[in-house]
């Protein structure tokens, strides 16, 4: 295990990483907002919070930009995302550094994190050239119809904690190619890491000049209570939240009663199938990393096992024996595996599901407290592996935690009868080398998932390739793919080249000249 946890004050550090990052020290110190790192626990600085009249007014200044923005050719407003993507790769190391501090991501994930800002700059420069609508063949004579797909207005982006940033760039990348300006409300656990990457976003906008108004990005800080300003402002209608499905259940209803879009990237409660003829040296390594990564702390992570009954004792010991050497420790040394949970809340929620877990008859291997001497402050676990009966309780529901529930099956409609039997099903996932249950897998009547794989894990979302959602919310929103649509509104034109009027069939409405 690593257990050094004797660097200097991580405060220290956080201050010249910020200051190297053109972060102005009014915007992170002197406030009330507590930044913390889950490795020590220790406390970095205080952040300003914006109040409900600094939330207005970060508003109609993201709409004045858009105002001004909304004209500025598409392929033009790629150039800014690209500079954006520049600057992320300039100053890569120090904000995967910064991801590390301020989220407790092990340093490859960090770096990681910031990779996938790049990549979907990238992405967005492509797409900037190709927001395309369709020609629609008209029924009426010299005619002509077309679709037209126009920028859309103010987005907000309330994000979560375990993708400190990559999640702003998913929404901004395209929102901003698509001819928007963005708030972002990043979560209270991680405002440092926003402020760094708007602080890149000014140095790109200052090298692109003029034609990029102040306030096409800015970030509000605090807790709910901002996100729901942002939700409730009528001057925003595309709100993208990233968060729990209990935060989506206050959001989408809020934005429904005002006709305002909804992004909503939630829970996920993820299951893979270990099939008879599943290829287990490649099972083990995907599901140690699927399960244990980012300590259990991602959306994709995976939460429940269904192992077929002739390969179950095989697997088992094997994964065991995985769980209990997995290196846990300070994040930001090298070899560590599985960096600390969030904070104390986390941990006790953690404790919470593994004693239902225990009471609903699970075998409970791990899932203890490691290195409270070392670190008090700090919350680092033993990822838990637990042996369920059948899947019951703990297990109906996410907890952002490495726990994964595992249970035995016999029948291949069985394990995707259960896979599919609860509601936060955002990703999954099969092991097999027989091609119908792959197949079968990824059908219509397969996985309900927004992401489904076959013989790898389901974390690890590309991109290129729409992700996020949650079932019940309807999966594949974000990134890839179509997403952009959802920053734009579509609107038909008719043209009428001709020197005649068609009504519709059958209507005559003559009028005097
Ligand atoms: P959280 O729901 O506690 O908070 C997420 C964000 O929503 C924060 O910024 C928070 O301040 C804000 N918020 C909470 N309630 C709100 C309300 N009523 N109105 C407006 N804003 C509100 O989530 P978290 O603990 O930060 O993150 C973990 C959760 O996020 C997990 O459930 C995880 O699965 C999910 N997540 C999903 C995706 C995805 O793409 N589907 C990605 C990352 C995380």
């Amino acid at each position: 295990m690593t257990t050094d946890f004797t660097a200097p004050r991580l405060a220290d550090e956080v201050a010249s990483l910020l200051d190297g990052l053109g972060v102005a020290r009014d915007a992170w110190t002197g406030g009330t907002l507590p930044a913390r790192s889950p490795i020590s626990g220790e406390e970095l600085s205080r952040v300003p919070e914006t109040d409900a009249a600094g939330v207005a007014a970060a508003v109609g200044r993201a709409h004045d930009a858009f105002v001004a923005w909304r004209r500025v050719p598409a392929p033009q407003r790629g150039e800014l995302v690209r500079l954006l993507g520049e600057e992320l790769r300039a100053h890569k190391a120090a904000l995967g550094r910064l991801v590390s501090i301020e989220a407790g991501k092990i340093a490859s994930e960090g770096l990681g994190e910031v990779q996938e800002m790049i990549d979907i700059c990238d992405f967005a420069v492509g797409l900037s050239r190709q927001l395309y609508g369709l020609t629609i063949a008209t029924e009426r004579a010299d005619h002509r119809m077309m679709e037209t797909w126009h920028p859309l207005g103010v987005v907000g982006i309330v994000s979560a904690f375990n993708f400190p940033v990559a999640v702003w760039s998913w929404n901004s990348a395209l929102a901003l190619v698509c001819g928007n300006a963005c708030v972002w409300k990043p979560s209270e656990k991680t405002p440092l890491t926003a402020l760094a990457v708007q602080a890149l976003f000014e140095r790109a906008r200052a090298r692109y000049g003029a034609a990029a108004p102040a306030g096409l990005s800015v970030v509000v800080q605090g807790g709910r209570e901002v996100g729901q300003a942002l939700v409730d402002d009528a001057r925003v209608p595309l709100v993208s939240a990233t968060g729990s499905t209990a935060m989506g259940r206050a959001v989408g209803p809020r934005l429904a009663a005002r006709f305002a879009r909804a992004i909503l990237e939630l829970g996920g409660n993820n299951a893979a199938i270990v099939a008879p003829s599943a290829d287990l040296d490649l099972v083990l390594r995907a599901i140690a990393f699927a399960a244990m990564g980012t300590a259990g702390q991602r959306c994709t992570t995976l939460r429940r096992l269904f192992v077929h009954d002739s390969v179950y004792d095989a697997l088992l010991p094997r994964l065991v024996r995985a769980y209990a050497g997995v290196a846990i420790g300070d994040p930001l040394q090298p070899g560590t595996l599985v960096g600390p949970l969030i904070d104390r809340a986390a941990w006790q929620g953690m404790q919470r599901a593994l004693d239902e877990a225990r009471a609903a008859g699970g075998r409970v291997h791990g899932g203890e407290r490691v290195h409270a001497a070392a670190a008090p402050d700090a919350y680092y676990v033993q990822p838990a592996l637990v042996e369920m009966p059948t899947q019951c309780g703990p297990m109906l529901h996410e907890t952002f935690a490495p726990i994964l529930y595992v249970v035995r099956y016999r029948d291949f409609d069985e394990a995707v009868a259960m896979h599919n039997a609860v509601g936060a099903g955002l990703s999954s996932s099969i092991f097999t080398t027989d091609l119908r249950e792959a197949e079968r897998f990824i059908a219509a009547d397969g996985s309900d998932c927004g992401i489904a794989n076959v013989n790898i894990g389901p974390s690890g979302a590309e991109i290129g390739g729409a992700f996020g959602g949650e079932k019940e919310t309807g999966g594949g929103r974000e990134a890839g793919s179509d997403s952009w649509k959802a920053y734009m509104r579509r609107a038909t034109n008719t043209i009428n080249y001709g020197r005649t009027l068609p009504l519709a069939q059958g209507v005559k409405f003559d009028v005097d000249a």
